[in-house]
């Protein structure tokens, strides 16, 4: 990060980072997530004993009801599978594997995913996935908002039928906790000259554990709307996201099912998590580091498009807190960016890039040049798209949400 001022503690560039705007830097060239941190380290301090056993009452309501007791989203990544063989094996609930492929699924990974679930001895499925369709929502994403990565509300769309056809009681989704971390850092509405915040950090951490599915189903049906509704997609595509979005319509209003992230419960030691599930046949990528996303070819092409544009991501923001809060040294930190891409170089995997989304060299370099990546306000509704999709509020309603969602949202 050498082309701008980075922060002293956290190495944080005086980039763009949502919600936020443009990261500054005090007079002792600190961040406000610093600044915000050094005010407040206690409630960064999780107690994870008392987290444990919420979870498990969780687990015990659960157990009985439904075909399956619960639906964890697999794929094939360290926290998923450490989530598949919690559940499975700890908990011994009733559980299904579900699988959402995003078309960049690397070939270790695919080992992963059939290896570990076999076995934990878990009943596994694969959702079907159209590349043809789903190379249009990454192009149409990049040229719209300058990135291309959205797994978290696809894999939640296209998961969406079995999780509402089963109704499970517990859908399960795993991320680390810097992840989680880093999301509630930008939930806490830092004041960025004070760097005081809505609510302490830990207390927001608690109530991103468990969300009623109809909450999260409305969070991810907005996020995805801001792909869907803007830029030219062809009818094909908006007539499968018609279809998938049906059932996130639908899941807005079912009750008694919760969305849980389970590192929120437990002390979510990395390490730890790579050793149990090396126990069952896991086997962890060469290239990566061991806080980045192991099941993903594009993970490179994600950092090095944001490093272009000036946008700090989502996995710096989080490297930069697991620095910060002392969980990795600055040895660990530049390795971890390392494998995120997040460099002005060319990831090796930049043509395969571009020839699986059917994308020239100039297209790229144009979004690029125009960072989009870091535009003020969404780009403009096209009510072609919009006629073509389950929307029931009016224009002006809509493009209220989809304005904040995009402010809050977009930190891939
Ligand atoms: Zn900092």
């Amino acid at each position: 990060m050498n082309e701008a001022k980075t922060c002293k503690t956290c190495q944080l560039p005086e980039w763009y980072v949502t919600y936020y705007g443009d990261v500054k830097l005090d007079k002792e060239d600190d961040c406000f997530f610093c600044k915000h941190y050094e005010h407040t380290k206690d409630a960064y301090e999780i107690d994870y004993t008392s987290g444990k056993a919420e979870f498990e009452k969780l687990v015990e309501q659960s157990r009985g009801k439904g075909e399956y007791e619960c639906i964890v989203l697999y794929t094939g990544g360290k926290d998923s599978s450490y989530t598949l063989y919690l559940m499975s094996q700890v908990y011994g609930l009733k559980t299904l594997a579900l699988t959402w492929d995003n078309g960049f699924f690397n070939d270790i990974n695919t080992g992963n995913i059939e290896v570990t679930a076999r076995n934990l001895g878990v009943e596994h499925r694969y959702i079907r996935t159209d590349w043809d369709v789903l190379k249009h929502i990454y192009k149409n994403r990049l040229k719209s908002y300058g990135r291309f990565c959205n797994c978290v509300p696809l894999c939640f769309l296209y998961t969406a039928p079995v999780i509402y056809e089963t109704k499970a009681p517990l859908v399960l989704f795993s991320s680390s906790f810097g992840q989680i971390a880093s999301l509630a850092e930008i939930n806490a509405r830092i004041d960025t000259s004070t760097g005081k915040a809505v609510a302490p950090i830990g207390d927001i951490i608690k109530n991103m554990g468990a969300v009623p599915i109809k909450n999260a189903a409305m969070e991810q049906y907005y996020t995805m709307l801001l792909d869907l509704v803007v830029g030219d997609l062809p009818p094909k595509v908006l007539e499968e996201m018609k279809y998938l979005l049906g059932y996130v319509h639908k899941l807005m209003s079912v009750e008694d099912s919760l969305y849980v992230n389970p590192s929120v419960y437990f002390d979510w030691d990395m390490k730890q998590i790579i050793n149990k599930i090396k126990e069952y046949g896991w086997k962890q990528p060469e290239d990566k580091g061991i806080y980045g996303h192991t099941s993903c070819i594009a993970e490179r092409m994600k950092g090095y498009l944001a490093y272009k544009q000036n946008l700090i991501n989502f996995d710096i923001i989080e490297n930069s807190l697991l620095l910060r809060t002392g969980r990795i040294d600055i040895e660990e930190f530049n390795r971890e960016i390392e494998c995120t891409g997040f460099t002005d170089v060319e990831p090796e995997v930049h043509n395969l890039f571009l020839e699986k989304l059917d994308m020239t060299r100039e297209e790229l370099n144009d979004i690029i040049k125009n960072k989009l990546a870091i535009r003020s306000s969404i780009p403009e509704i096209n009510t072609k798209n919009l006629e073509c999709l389950p929307v029931d509020t009016n224009i002006d309603d809509l493009v209220e949400k989809l304005k904040r969602t995009y402010k809050t949202r977009l930190t891939i």
